[in-house]
């Protein structure tokens, strides 16, 4: 039995209600009541696609699912739920990206587990916070610290040269 994260992602078709039915579908895969869930975040979508804004959350729960199975069932879920795969970071009713299985660093051509860009994303830093505030990442680093760093660096970027 591992305990996983999944970061929810929807900015198409009424998204909170993409993350409800998606809540839903995960609470089937977890065991017993395991299954936990952020608040919902509203973010501004990543690259440079016009796209409407995201509606993110992190959920979290046990499994006897293997990583690759656990894939499997969460891209079964996307699809359920209408997601077309076009553009990178193009807009979507649902993503559900496996952040972490355990302390398990998983690297197949399928699935990197730690996902590879969840230390630099607030909207899955923050909602990860809100259900697990003193988790410590595989590589030893804890959430907290990275959250510091990730809020620095943003308003580091706020800053005008004069
Ligand atoms: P990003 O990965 O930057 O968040 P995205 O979520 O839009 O972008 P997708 O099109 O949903 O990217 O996924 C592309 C592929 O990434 C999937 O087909 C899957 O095999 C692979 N992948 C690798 N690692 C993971 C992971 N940890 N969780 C989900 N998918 C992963
Ligand atoms: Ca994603
Ligand atoms: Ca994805």
């Amino acid at each position: 039995m591992t305990r996983v994260f999944v970061a929810l992602g929807a900015n198409l078709e009424d998204p909170k209600t993409q993350l409800d039915n998606a809540t839903a579908a995960l609470s089937a895969l977890a065991l017993g009541n395991s299954l936990k869930v952020s608040p919902y975040y509203r973010s501004a979508p990543m690259g440079d696609v016009v796209q409407p804004d995201y509606v993110n959350a992190v959920a979290s729960f046990e499994t006897d699912l293997a990583p690759l199975a656990l894939l499997d069932a969460l891209q079964q879920i996307e699809n359920t739920q209408g997601r077309v795969r076009k553009e990178r970071w193009g807009p979507r009713t649902l993503d559900l990206d496996l952040l972490l299985y355990g302390d398990e660093i998983i690297d197949e051509p399928r699935l990197k587990v730690p996902h590879y860009g969840m230390k630099e994303r607030s909207f899955v830093l923050v909602p990860l916070a809100a259900i697990a505030p003193d988790l410590i990442l595989p590589c030893k680093t804890p959430l907290a610290s990275l959250i510091s760093e990730n809020i620095l660096a943003e308003l580091q970027q706020l800053g005008i040269d004069h």
